[in-house]
């Protein structure tokens, strides 16, 4: 497969990247994400890389060292956000406190923190654009996570761009939580804070787009590999037992081209789905960042903390 055009045929027909946009990566260090910068930066968009040291031990070191080589090597500005600095402490550290007192999995308050800090800093970064590296299988196995788990309207903002006002709040069906997100909902957070950059539209949010969205996760390995990119291959090592993980594993039988069914067919059904679950957009009084309510997710984690 071609995935560079697959890339940009995405990008084309969801207008997610303008010419004249500054475009800001989130990379993680894994090879989607430095695919997708590297890819962008090819084809003349003006980017930059964004990293969050996670302080996850040798692990965050070995991904620090290896994208501030990449992004040198191909001239790309690389900012990394230490958390530890940020919040105080290490990745490992929040999610033992959040697994006592909450009961939360370790990849939602991960996931909670990483979209808090992306967002800010890319707004800080002056970016139009906030591009991940999320592929066909992150997609395939969020519908089939959400059907199984009956929550099904949970992917409503599943698109290839989302965020700004494009974005439309969801709650669980019925208004129910999921189970474990009583006081603390996993979910990415919107809320308005009007007169910024273009690319925050008005909610606070930086637009986050996805130009892997079609393009299965084994594309993109031959991918790097074949531009021998010197980056780690190991998944995180500290997502294991989740949820995803099991449904990871047995969606390894499911070939590419029913993944392509399932995105593309649930695609089909977001507009409907979006008719029925508007959702206010509030603005955290805490940190005034985007939240579904008074408090943000990423708050009500570092009320825990104290
Ligand atoms: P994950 O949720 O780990 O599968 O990551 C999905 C996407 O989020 C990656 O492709 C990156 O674009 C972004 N991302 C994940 N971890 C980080 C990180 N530590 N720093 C910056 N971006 C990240
Ligand atoms: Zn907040």
């Amino acid at each position: 497969m071609d995935i560079e055009k697959n890339a940009r045929d995405t990008i084309m027909k969801h207008s997610l990247i303008e010419k004249t946009d500054k475009v800001v990566v989130a990379l993680s260090g894994g090879k989607d994400s430095v695919a997708v910068l590297y890819m962008l930066h090819r084809f003349g968009y003006d980017v930059e890389g964004l990293m969050i040291d996670l302080g996850i031990g040798n692990w965050s070191e070995i991904h620090n060292e290896k994208m501030t080589k990449f992004c040198e090597g191909i001239g790309v500005p690389l900012t990394i956000v230490d958390l530890r600095k940020v919040l105080g402490n290490g990745m490992n550290f929040i999610k033992d406190v959040l697994k006592k007192e909450k009961n939360l999995s370790g990849c939602t308050v991960c996931g909670i923190i990483k979209r808090w800090i992306l967002n800010k800093w890319a707004k800080k970064l002056g970016a139009d654009k906030l591009v991940t590296g999320h592929n066909l299988d992150d997609e395939a196995q969020n519908v089939l996570m959400n059907f199984l788990k009956g929550n099904v309207l949970l992917g409503v903002n599943s698109s290839p761009a989302t965020g700004g006002d494009s974005e439309l709040r969801t709650e669980a069906p019925n208004g129910h939580t999921p189970p474990g997100h009583e006081n603390l909902q996993a979910g990415d957070p919107a809320g308005p804070n009007l007169g910024l950059r273009r690319g925050e539209r008005e909610c606070g949010f930086v637009q986050r787009v996805k130009p892997l969205f079609f393009i299965p996760e084994s594309e993109i390995l031959k991918y790097a590999k074949g531009k021998k990119f010197d980056i780690l291959y190991d998944k995180c090592p500290c997502a294991f037992g989740t949820y995803r993980v099991e449904t990871r594993e047995w969606m390894e039988e499911i070939s590419d081209s029913e993944k392509v069914k399932i995105v593309k067919n649930f695609q089909k059904l977001i507009p409907q789905l979006r008719q029925r679950n508007v959702r206010e957009i509030m603005q955290c009084k805490e940190c005034g960042e985007p939240s579904r309510g008074n408090v943000c997710n990423t708050c009500k984690i570092f009320s825990y903390l104290d």
